[in-house]
């Protein structure tokens, strides 16, 4: 299938590469899948791109059970999903997004190994959940091909996706990421400018912020935040249980980077509970131990 861009070429996207094989990726290969793409997955130790994998399985097993997809179907998908270690199989992605963790030189050192690997009119997407493309775009020689992709969590089922700008991001390149993410059934916003946390992480990290200081001023139980919020504003998650799922280390690093970039305002410093929670190593998703683990 090809995307088509706004200047009216086309763009064939046979292949997707993806890198990182944590929450977010192996969720971008398995929807990428879906829909029909070949997909390379790279992570940098082979337990890391298993488990990738195997998360995928587990996913696509669930959808069989509940009748939502044929079991012949699920080994299609997975057979289009090739997990490596070597970053050399990227060399014929038709598309890549990087989704490694939310570290900004990391993102830039990736981007500039992506530059040298990919075919020069690849377009580069990063998955961050916060950072500035037009950094991370400046680290390679195409600062016109990179965008931002910012899925959510978990990818398979959450519909937005948010199509970021940098500086010299062509209106080609934001074409083909937008048309990339509708073809894998996802509603997509347009963010024009370069601004940390796009819309929907500079709306929700505030809301995390207050819950977590109404919990350390000893105002209310988290359990209590999560269920005034879920019942008082409809949410289906209160924010204890989001930060859980989405990951704490997460909400703390784009905090910080929020306040290193929003002139230091003091309404973004994380607050001593936050940083307590990351130094006892109590990371949500990750270590299956969060805030309602804390809180016992
Ligand atoms: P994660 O920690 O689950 O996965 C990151 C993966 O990247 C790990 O498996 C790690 O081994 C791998 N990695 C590190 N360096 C690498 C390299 N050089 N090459 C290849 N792989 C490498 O993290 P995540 O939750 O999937 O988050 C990834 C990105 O997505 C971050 O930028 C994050 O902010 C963003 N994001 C996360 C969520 C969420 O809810 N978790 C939602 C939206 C966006």
């Amino acid at each position: 299938m090809k995307e088509k861009t706004e200047m009216g070429g086309d763009m064939e996207i046979k292949t997707v590469g993806v890198v990182g094989a944590g929450t977010m990726g192996n969720g971008i290969a398995q929807v990428a899948a879906q829909v029909g793409c070949n997909v390379v997955m790279r992570d940098i130790e082979d337990t890391f791109v298993e488990r990738g994998m195997k998360n995928i399985d587990k996913f696509l097993s669930r959808s069989v059970e509940k009748g939502k997809l044929e079991a012949g179907e699920k080994d299609v998908i997975l057979a289009r999903i090739k997990g490596t270690t070597e970053l050399s199989q990227l060399e014929d992605a038709d598309f890549v997004v990087e989704a490694v963790i939310e570290d900004l030189d990391l993102k830039k050192s990736v981007s500039k190994e992506l530059d040298e690997c990919c075919r020069p009119e690849v377009v580069l997407a990063s998955n961050t959940s916060s950072m500035s493309l037009t950094e991370i775009a400046a680290a390679t020689s195409r600062p016109d091909k990179v965008c931002g992709m910012h899925f959510f969590n978990p990818v398979p089922l959450m519909k937005l996706v948010e199509v970021i700008r940098g500086y010299a991001t062509s209106d080609d390149t934001v074409a083909i990421a937008t048309a990339l993410a509708k073809r894998m059934g996802k509603v997509t916003v347009e963010v024009k400018k370069d601004s940390p946390g796009f819309i929907v992480n500079r709306i929700m990290i505030p809301h995390m912020l207050e819950a977590i200081k109404i919990v350390e001023e000893g105002i209310a139980s988290i359990e209590d935040v999560d269920t005034a919020v879920k019942n008082g504003l409809n949410y289906p998650m209160g924010p204890f249980e989001l930060m859980d799922l989405t990951g704490i280390d997460i909400a703390y690093f784009v905090t910080e980077y929020f306040y290193k970039e929003l002139n230091k305002e003091s309404k973004w410093v994380s607050p001593n509970l936050l940083k307590t929670m990351i130094r006892a190593g109590k990371l949500g998703r990750k270590t299956g131990s969060g805030w309602y683990d804390f809180d016992k």
